[in-house]
């Protein structure tokens, strides 16, 4: 049977009420069944919506006008929140943020894992959802003969005027704007994308949260920065807990923010930060979790399901700087990491040190290779922990992890579609899995992040 056409046509305003949220955080309303995404649209309201895009069995729109308002709708704090395409969710209650991420991982549990039993409970949230990154990443440039530092307009490289970015700890906007200023008294030029030409293209900023040390990285087209010395004076005068200023070149025409070559400015090239106990060292280039403090909930978590009482042979897989592999160390026998980014191992192989902890071993490669060939050495450990990329774990880590028989997988996502798709190969390899719980790493996004508890089913291990 032929599809009726689309109910709408493209660029006609109509009234549509919304009844749900995609896992973006769009609002979607139907007109006579044929669905329609709306930015900004929330659920229980109704709207003036032009259509901007008609396909054959969805279109978006756009909002032009709230009708009625939902309780749930806040005027977002920031005043640039509708340009920038850093939040997607300002505009709701963090009540309705936190439940729209709980539905999406229950949705993903049912459609891609028939899991619709298991448990996902509450997610953790914060109890202040601001304010919470640790680094920021700014581009400069120049606007009317100033220094302008902020972040690019949603699919575009234009930088929005900005002074404050709500999401991220206060000391890195207030050293941005302190970095800014100086620059632009000293001459210092921004970066022109367009004819590859200026002289300060990036300024990034690392906070420790819980160490209170900062790091500032300059990024700049060439060696040159004039005023250096000045710049950096001023900048430890205003910050006296600055521990290190780096200048990073990066001299190519290219999207990557950091180049290759970094030069110690005043101060030592890393700063440190502690998770829970455990201390890290931190480079400009070095991957660390952005909101530690929520980290600390999701490992927590992660540790309460690896259920160790200290005997236990545990495998870390996709281990990163080895941030989790270092928690499950303190009440482990052995754990083993794997990671395919040497210097992520390298690091990790620095924090074990710094932290004094002897019993953990960190090896390069691709989990997927690795893991059969520990399994055909015989390595059989009680406990897995995988946490891997968006795309989810490579089935032949899913196959390697089953033959191994572990007592316990403790499996952390940061993509629930992923996770439930590979929970369901799991699952049908002879384990249960016992409870999901969704951790808020990213408030006023729409990303949400969880850990699992697996087990091996009796009959499966006898
Ligand atoms: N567990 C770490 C990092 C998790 S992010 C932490 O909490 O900090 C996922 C990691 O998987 C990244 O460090 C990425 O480099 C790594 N990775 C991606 N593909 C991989 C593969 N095929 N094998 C091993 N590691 C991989």
């Amino acid at each position: 049977m032929a599809k009726a056409k689309p109910p709408v046509q493209k660029n006609e305003t109509i009234d549509l009420s919304f009844e749900d949220l995609t896992h973006e955080g769009n609002g979607v309303g139907k007109i006579d069944g044929y669905p329609l995404f709306v930015p900004y649209g929330l659920p229980g309201e109704t709207a003036q919506v032009k259509v901007v895009k008609v396909k054959k069995n969805f279109g978006f729109g756009r909002l032009v006008k709230v009708n009625e308002a939902s309780s749930d709708r806040v005027e977002p704090p920031c005043n640039v929140y509708y340009k920038c395409g850093g939040c997607q969710l300002q505009h709701m209650s963090y009540a309705m943020q936190l439940d729209m991420k709980h539905k999406q991982v229950k949705d993903a549990m049912h459609k891609f894992g028939h899991l619709s039993h298991v448990p996902v409970h509450p997610v953790i949230g914060m109890d202040d959802p601001w304010r919470y990154r640790n680094k920021i990443q700014i581009p400069v440039d120049e606007q009317n003969g100033q220094l302008k530092a902020g972040f690019y307009q949603k699919r575009s490289h234009k930088v929005i005027d900005m002074d404050t970015c709500l999401i991220q700890d206060e000391q890195n906007d207030r050293m941005v704007e302190t970095v800014r200023r100086i620059a632009e008294r000293l001459g210092i030029s921004a970066y022109h994308e367009g004819n590859h030409r200026g002289d300060l293209r990036h300024i990034m900023v690392r906070t420790g949260q819980n160490t209170n040390d900062i790091m500032v990285v300059l990024i700049t087209r060439t060696d040159k920065l004039p005023g250096k010395d000045k710049l950096i004076d001023e900048i430890k005068d205003t910050f006296p807990n600055v521990k290190s200023i780096v200048q990073n070149v990066n001299s190519e025409q290219t999207n990557v923010i950091l180049g290759d070559k970094t030069t110690v400015l005043w101060g030592d090239d890393y700063i440190y930060d502690t998770i829970g106990d455990i201390k890290f060292m931190i480079s400009p280039k070095s991957f660390y979790q952005v909101n530690p403090n929520q980290t600390k909930q999701l490992y927590d978590k992660a540790l309460e399901y690896a259920d160790l009482r200290g005997r236990e042979t545990v495998i870390d897989a996709y281990c990163g700087i080895g941030t989790i592999s270092l928690f499950l160390a303190e009440n482990a026998k052995h754990v083993y990491g794997v990671e395919v980014v040497p210097d992520a191992v390298t690091d990790a192989k620095k924090n074990a040190k710094l932290n004094n902890i002897d019993n953990a071993e960190f090896y390069v490669g691709q989990a997927e290779k690795i893991m059969p060939w520990w399994l055909s050495q015989g390595l059989r450990p009680d406990v897995i922990v995988v946490d891997p990329p968006r795309k989810g774990c490579d089935e032949n880590l899913l196959h390697a992890m089953l033959e191994m028989q572990p007592e316990r997988i403790v499996y952390v996502s940061c993509n629930p579609s992923t996770l439930a798709r590979d929970l369901r190969i799991l699952e049908d390899g002879g384990y249960e899995t016992k409870e999901v719980q969704p951790v808020d790493m990213f408030p006023q996004t729409n990303h949400v992040e969880c850990v699992t508890q697996l087990v091996l089913k009796e009959e499966a291990g006898s």
